[in-house]
């Protein structure tokens, strides 16, 4: 699945849920599942990871949605390596 896809299928499942719901509402759900996201990295359950790694995710995609942001193309940011040194990998001082 690329990008724009799952971020299409993520607007078909939730789209009307998350414009009653608002963008605070949704942003506040995307920062819950950071937190959760959190929890399982200090945990580190592989299935948990899996689980809060989807999840942030489709609020992302959510969040994108609401804003009129197209993931795919906001990604193409990085389609030439870091933005700052346009290297791949990364040259920047650490
Ligand atoms: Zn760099």
């Amino acid at each position: 699945m690329e990008i724009r896809g799952f971020q299409e299928l993520i607007g078909k499942t939730f789209l009307e849920r998350d414009r009653l719901r608002g963008l605070p509402g949704t942003f506040a759900w995307l920062v819950e599942e950071v937190g959760e996201l959190s929890r399982a990295l200090r945990m580190g359950r592989r299935e948990d990871l899996d689980e809060e790694f989807a999840d942030v995710l489709a609020w992302l995609a959510s969040l994108a949605n609401l804003c009129g942001v197209d993931l795919e193309e906001a990604a193409c940011k990085y389609l030439s390596g870091c933005p700052r040194c346009g290297s791949i990998p990364c040259a920047c001082p650490q």
